[in-house]
Protein backbone atom coordinates (compact mmCIF):
# COMPACT_ATOMS: atom_id res chain seq x y z
CA UNK A 1 0.00 0.00 0.00
CA UNK A 2 1.62 3.11 -1.11
CA UNK A 3 1.08 6.76 0.09
CA UNK A 4 2.33 9.86 -1.37
CA UNK A 5 3.83 12.55 0.86
CA UNK A 6 5.62 15.86 1.69
CA UNK A 7 9.51 14.49 1.23
CA UNK A 8 10.22 16.68 4.72
CA UNK A 9 7.55 14.58 6.42
CA UNK A 10 10.24 11.83 6.60
CA UNK A 11 13.11 13.55 7.32
CA UNK A 12 14.21 14.36 3.67
CA UNK A 13 16.43 17.71 4.27
CA UNK A 14 14.26 19.40 1.39
CA UNK A 15 13.02 22.62 3.24
CA UNK A 16 13.63 26.19 2.27
CA UNK A 17 16.46 26.50 4.80
CA UNK A 18 17.67 23.27 4.79
CA UNK A 19 16.41 21.47 7.31
CA UNK A 20 13.05 18.73 7.27
CA UNK A 21 9.61 18.22 9.12
CA UNK A 22 10.22 14.66 10.21
CA UNK A 23 7.26 13.65 11.50
CA UNK A 24 7.29 10.66 14.40
CA UNK A 25 3.96 8.93 13.77
CA UNK A 26 4.47 8.93 9.76
CA UNK A 27 8.09 7.47 10.22
CA UNK A 28 7.53 5.03 13.28
CA UNK A 29 4.33 3.73 12.78
CA UNK A 30 2.67 4.25 9.40
CA UNK A 31 5.82 3.00 7.62
CA UNK A 32 5.22 -0.70 9.07
CA UNK A 33 1.99 -0.96 6.86
CA UNK A 34 2.53 1.88 4.22
CA UNK A 35 5.43 2.04 1.38
CA UNK A 36 5.96 6.11 0.68
CA UNK A 37 6.52 7.75 -2.61
CA UNK A 38 7.83 10.89 -1.53
CA UNK A 39 7.62 14.34 -3.66
CA UNK A 40 9.02 17.50 -3.31
CA UNK A 41 8.06 20.18 -5.52
CA UNK A 42 9.84 22.86 -4.13
CA UNK A 43 13.52 20.98 -4.39
CA UNK A 44 12.99 20.20 -8.20
CA UNK A 45 12.74 23.72 -9.31
CA UNK A 46 14.86 26.05 -6.69
CA UNK A 47 17.91 24.90 -4.17
CA UNK A 48 18.27 24.07 -1.09
CA UNK A 49 18.61 26.20 1.43
CA UNK A 50 16.40 28.97 -1.11
CA UNK A 51 14.66 32.40 -0.34
CA UNK A 52 11.69 31.00 1.67
CA UNK A 53 8.31 31.95 -0.49
CA UNK A 54 4.59 33.04 0.51
CA UNK A 55 1.60 33.05 -0.37
CA UNK A 56 0.63 37.03 -1.39
CA UNK A 57 -2.65 38.23 -2.44
CA UNK A 58 -2.26 40.72 -4.99
CA UNK A 59 -4.83 42.33 -6.93
CA UNK A 60 -7.27 40.18 -5.95
CA UNK A 61 -5.12 36.76 -6.82
CA UNK A 62 -3.02 34.65 -4.58
CA UNK A 63 0.48 34.54 -6.17
CA UNK A 64 3.77 33.21 -4.60
CA UNK A 65 6.52 35.33 -3.93
CA UNK A 66 9.67 34.83 -2.63
CA UNK A 67 9.88 36.53 1.02
CA UNK A 68 13.45 38.34 0.57
CA UNK A 69 12.57 40.07 -2.48
CA UNK A 70 9.58 39.29 -3.57
CA UNK A 71 9.93 38.15 -7.15
CA UNK A 72 6.81 36.09 -8.26
CA UNK A 73 7.63 32.79 -8.67
CA UNK A 74 3.99 31.53 -8.93
CA UNK A 75 4.21 30.08 -12.74
CA UNK A 76 7.17 28.33 -11.92
CA UNK A 77 5.94 26.88 -8.47
CA UNK A 78 2.34 25.84 -10.44
CA UNK A 79 4.06 24.31 -13.56
CA UNK A 80 6.24 21.52 -11.56
CA UNK A 81 3.20 20.90 -9.44
CA UNK A 82 1.40 20.27 -12.60
CA UNK A 83 3.84 18.10 -13.95
CA UNK A 84 4.25 16.12 -10.76
CA UNK A 85 0.54 15.68 -10.21
CA UNK A 86 0.57 14.64 -14.21
CA UNK A 87 2.98 11.89 -13.20
CA UNK A 88 1.02 9.94 -10.64
CA UNK A 89 -1.05 7.64 -12.01
CA UNK A 90 -4.48 6.66 -11.32
CA UNK A 91 -4.90 3.96 -8.13
CA UNK A 92 -1.28 4.58 -7.94
CA UNK A 93 -1.43 5.98 -4.23
CA UNK A 94 -4.24 4.97 -1.45
CA UNK A 95 -3.59 8.72 0.35
CA UNK A 96 -1.58 11.46 0.91
CA UNK A 97 0.07 13.31 3.75
CA UNK A 98 1.01 16.81 2.84
CA UNK A 99 3.03 19.18 4.80
CA UNK A 100 0.76 21.73 6.86
CA UNK A 101 1.02 25.37 6.26
CA UNK A 102 3.38 25.14 3.31
CA UNK A 103 2.71 27.49 0.59
CA UNK A 104 3.40 24.34 -1.88
CA UNK A 105 1.96 21.50 0.24
CA UNK A 106 -0.50 22.97 2.96
CA UNK A 107 -3.97 21.71 2.03
CA UNK A 108 -5.54 23.92 3.95
CA UNK A 109 -5.36 27.25 5.90
CA UNK A 110 -2.08 28.32 4.54
CA UNK A 111 -1.32 31.80 5.55
CA UNK A 112 -2.00 34.38 2.64
CA UNK A 113 -0.21 37.35 3.28
CA UNK A 114 -1.26 40.96 2.06
CA UNK A 115 0.92 43.19 -0.80
CA UNK A 116 0.45 46.35 1.31
CA UNK A 117 2.41 46.78 4.17
CA UNK A 118 -1.07 47.34 6.71
CA UNK A 119 -3.43 44.99 4.72
CA UNK A 120 -4.33 41.84 7.02
CA UNK A 121 -3.10 38.28 6.28
CA UNK A 122 -5.35 35.44 5.44
CA UNK A 123 -5.29 31.70 7.24
CA UNK A 124 -7.53 30.69 4.17
CA UNK A 125 -5.00 29.81 1.27
CA UNK A 126 -4.02 26.22 0.04
CA UNK A 127 -0.45 25.05 -1.15
CA UNK A 128 -0.27 24.95 -5.37
CA UNK A 129 0.81 21.21 -5.15
CA UNK A 130 -1.88 20.72 -2.98
CA UNK A 131 -4.44 22.26 -4.81
CA UNK A 132 -3.43 20.65 -8.14
CA UNK A 133 -3.15 17.12 -6.10
CA UNK A 134 -6.74 17.84 -4.97
CA UNK A 135 -8.32 18.47 -8.14
CA UNK A 136 -6.68 15.75 -10.21
CA UNK A 137 -7.62 13.30 -7.57
CA UNK A 138 -10.90 14.60 -5.91
CA UNK A 139 -11.35 11.43 -4.19
CA UNK A 140 -7.96 10.48 -2.80
CA UNK A 141 -7.26 10.66 1.24
CA UNK A 142 -5.74 13.63 1.61
CA UNK A 143 -4.85 14.69 5.38
CA UNK A 144 -1.61 16.98 6.90
CA UNK A 145 0.58 15.55 9.43
CA UNK A 146 -0.32 18.30 11.59
CA UNK A 147 -4.11 16.90 11.80
CA UNK A 148 -3.70 13.39 12.15
CA UNK A 149 -2.69 14.55 15.43
CA UNK A 150 -5.97 14.80 16.10
CA UNK A 151 -7.35 10.78 16.67
CA UNK A 152 -10.33 11.63 15.24
CA UNK A 153 -9.42 12.98 12.19
CA UNK A 154 -6.67 10.30 12.27
CA UNK A 155 -8.73 7.57 12.67
CA UNK A 156 -11.08 8.77 9.78
CA UNK A 157 -8.24 9.46 7.70
CA UNK A 158 -7.14 5.63 7.87
CA UNK A 159 -10.62 4.04 7.68
CA UNK A 160 -10.75 6.07 4.55
CA UNK A 161 -7.69 4.60 3.77
CA UNK A 162 -8.28 1.28 4.05
CA UNK A 163 -11.44 1.34 2.40
CA UNK A 164 -10.43 3.40 -0.57
CA UNK A 165 -7.72 0.46 -1.18
CA UNK A 166 -10.21 -2.45 -0.60
CA UNK A 167 -12.87 -0.43 -3.30
CA UNK A 168 -9.88 -0.15 -6.27
CA UNK A 169 -9.05 -4.37 -5.25
CA UNK A 170 -12.19 -4.98 -5.47
CA UNK A 171 -13.03 -3.15 -8.82
CA UNK A 172 -9.74 -4.71 -10.33
CA UNK A 173 -11.51 -8.31 -9.72
CA UNK A 174 -13.91 -7.92 -12.16
CA UNK A 175 -16.85 -7.95 -9.96
CA UNK A 176 -20.32 -10.02 -10.70
CA UNK A 177 -23.68 -8.12 -9.56
CA UNK A 178 -23.37 -10.89 -6.77
CA UNK A 179 -19.78 -9.48 -5.79
CA UNK A 180 -21.26 -6.63 -5.84
CA UNK A 181 -23.87 -7.45 -3.63
CA UNK A 182 -21.88 -8.88 -0.75
CA UNK A 183 -19.18 -6.31 -1.28
CA UNK A 184 -21.66 -3.35 -0.48
CA UNK A 185 -23.70 -5.45 2.76
CA UNK A 186 -19.81 -6.22 3.76
CA UNK A 187 -19.71 -1.81 4.13
CA UNK A 188 -23.31 -1.60 5.57
CA UNK A 189 -21.97 -0.52 8.97
CA UNK A 190 -18.99 1.37 8.58
CA UNK A 191 -20.62 3.54 5.92
CA UNK A 192 -23.98 4.00 8.66
CA UNK A 193 -21.28 5.36 10.55
CA UNK A 194 -20.35 8.00 8.47
CA UNK A 195 -23.89 8.55 6.80
CA UNK A 196 -27.14 6.37 6.56
CA UNK A 197 -28.37 8.48 3.39
CA UNK A 198 -24.89 7.25 1.54
CA UNK A 199 -25.51 3.94 2.28
CA UNK A 200 -29.48 4.26 0.91
CA UNK A 201 -27.89 5.94 -2.01
CA UNK A 202 -25.45 3.10 -2.83
CA UNK A 203 -28.23 0.52 -1.99
CA UNK A 204 -30.38 2.18 -4.94
CA UNK A 205 -27.39 2.05 -7.50
CA UNK A 206 -26.92 -2.05 -6.62
CA UNK A 207 -30.58 -2.39 -6.79
CA UNK A 208 -30.15 -1.31 -10.32
CA UNK A 209 -34.22 -1.33 -10.73
CA UNK A 210 -33.01 0.42 -14.81
CA UNK A 211 -31.00 -2.83 -15.96
CA UNK A 212 -27.89 -0.90 -15.89
CA UNK A 213 -25.41 -2.98 -16.93
CA UNK A 214 -22.37 -3.90 -14.67
CA UNK A 215 -19.64 -1.28 -16.12
CA UNK A 216 -22.06 1.44 -15.40
CA UNK A 217 -23.46 0.02 -12.14
CA UNK A 218 -19.56 -0.20 -11.01
CA UNK A 219 -18.62 3.34 -12.21
CA UNK A 220 -21.68 4.84 -10.64
CA UNK A 221 -20.89 2.80 -7.45
CA UNK A 222 -17.39 3.55 -7.12
CA UNK A 223 -18.21 7.89 -6.66
CA UNK A 224 -21.21 7.31 -4.62
CA UNK A 225 -18.84 5.07 -2.25
CA UNK A 226 -15.63 7.16 -2.62
CA UNK A 227 -17.63 10.30 -1.41
CA UNK A 228 -19.61 7.91 1.27
CA UNK A 229 -16.08 6.99 2.94
CA UNK A 230 -14.96 10.45 2.42
CA UNK A 231 -17.19 11.70 4.97
CA UNK A 232 -16.12 11.95 8.74
CA UNK A 233 -17.97 9.46 11.15
CA UNK A 234 -19.23 10.99 14.71
CA UNK A 235 -19.91 9.33 18.19
CA UNK A 236 -23.67 9.59 18.26
CA UNK A 237 -23.56 7.81 14.40
CA UNK A 238 -20.93 5.30 16.01
CA UNK A 239 -23.44 4.53 18.84
CA UNK A 240 -26.32 3.99 16.98
CA UNK A 241 -24.43 1.55 14.51
CA UNK A 242 -23.41 -0.62 17.74
CA UNK A 243 -27.25 -0.09 18.81
CA UNK A 244 -28.29 -1.96 15.79
CA UNK A 245 -25.50 -4.73 15.73
CA UNK A 246 -26.49 -5.11 19.82
CA UNK A 247 -29.93 -6.37 17.76
CA UNK A 248 -28.46 -9.16 16.54
CA UNK A 249 -27.82 -10.57 19.70
CA UNK A 250 -29.82 -9.25 22.31
CA UNK A 251 -32.77 -11.62 21.93
CA UNK A 252 -30.33 -14.71 22.77
CA UNK A 253 -28.57 -13.34 26.43
CA UNK A 254 -29.40 -12.78 29.65
CA UNK A 255 -31.18 -9.75 31.18
CA UNK A 256 -27.49 -9.32 33.11
CA UNK A 257 -25.71 -9.22 29.99
CA UNK A 258 -27.73 -7.22 28.66
CA UNK A 259 -27.57 -4.55 31.01
CA UNK A 260 -23.61 -4.80 30.65
CA UNK A 261 -23.46 -4.39 26.94
CA UNK A 262 -26.04 -1.24 27.10
CA UNK A 263 -24.05 0.11 29.48
CA UNK A 264 -20.51 0.24 28.09
CA UNK A 265 -22.50 1.63 25.00
CA UNK A 266 -23.74 4.70 27.19
CA UNK A 267 -20.12 4.24 28.64
CA UNK A 268 -18.90 4.37 25.04
CA UNK A 269 -21.51 7.53 23.97
CA UNK A 270 -20.55 9.66 27.36
CA UNK A 271 -16.80 9.33 26.04
CA UNK A 272 -15.38 7.27 29.24
CA UNK A 273 -14.80 4.05 27.24
CA UNK A 274 -13.38 3.51 24.00
CA UNK A 275 -14.82 1.63 20.91
CA UNK A 276 -12.26 -0.85 21.03
CA UNK A 277 -13.70 -1.71 24.28
CA UNK A 278 -17.40 -1.99 22.80
CA UNK A 279 -15.79 -3.87 19.68
CA UNK A 280 -14.38 -6.55 22.15
CA UNK A 281 -17.72 -7.40 23.45
CA UNK A 282 -19.17 -7.51 20.03
CA UNK A 283 -16.67 -10.06 18.90
CA UNK A 284 -17.03 -12.13 21.57
CA UNK A 285 -20.90 -12.80 21.21
CA UNK A 286 -20.74 -13.04 17.16
CA UNK A 287 -18.57 -15.81 17.64
CA UNK A 288 -20.16 -17.41 20.51
CA UNK A 289 -23.39 -17.10 18.25
CA UNK A 290 -22.10 -17.33 14.97
CA UNK A 291 -23.56 -14.38 13.38
CA UNK A 292 -22.67 -14.97 10.01
CA UNK A 293 -23.73 -11.56 8.95
CA UNK A 294 -21.69 -9.40 11.38
CA UNK A 295 -18.57 -11.83 10.70
CA UNK A 296 -18.62 -9.85 7.63
CA UNK A 297 -18.66 -6.39 8.37
CA UNK A 298 -15.60 -4.14 7.88
CA UNK A 299 -16.64 -1.90 10.63
CA UNK A 300 -15.48 -4.14 12.87
CA UNK A 301 -12.23 -4.91 11.76
CA UNK A 302 -11.56 -1.87 9.39
CA UNK A 303 -7.88 -1.85 9.61
CA UNK A 304 -4.60 -3.57 10.97
CA UNK A 305 -5.83 -3.40 14.94
CA UNK A 306 -2.29 -2.79 15.62
CA UNK A 307 -2.84 0.86 14.66
CA UNK A 308 -4.89 1.22 17.98
CA UNK A 309 -6.81 3.88 16.86
CA UNK A 310 -9.89 2.67 18.13
CA UNK A 311 -8.20 2.81 21.48
CA UNK A 312 -8.51 6.74 22.93
CA UNK A 313 -11.78 7.79 23.80
CA UNK A 314 -10.74 11.16 21.41
CA UNK A 315 -11.23 9.02 18.41
CA UNK A 316 -14.74 9.45 18.47
CA UNK A 317 -16.70 12.79 18.83
S1 LIG B 1 6.54 21.43 2.38
FE1 LIG B 1 6.54 20.45 0.37
S2 LIG B 1 7.72 21.83 -0.94
FE2 LIG B 1 8.15 22.40 1.18
S3 LIG B 1 9.98 21.27 1.73
FE3 LIG B 1 8.25 20.02 2.35
S4 LIG B 1 7.89 18.69 0.61
FE4 LIG B 1 9.16 20.34 -0.12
Amino acid sequence: MKLGISSCLLGTTCRYDGGHSRDKFIVNELSNYFDFEAFCPERLVFPTPRPAIRLVRSNGEVTVRTSNDDEDVTDTITEISKELVKKIEDNQLCGFILKSKSPTCGMERVKIYPDKKNGQSENVGVGVFAKELKERFPYLPIEEEGRLGDPWLRENFLMQIFAYRHLFEFLKSKPSFKDLVDFHTSYKYLIYSKSQSSYKELGNIVANHEKKDIEEVLSLYKVAFLEAISKKGSISKTYNVLLHIYGYFKKVISKEEKDDILETLEDFKKGIVPLIAVIKIIKLYTNKFDIEYLKTQVFINPYPKELALRSKVEAYK
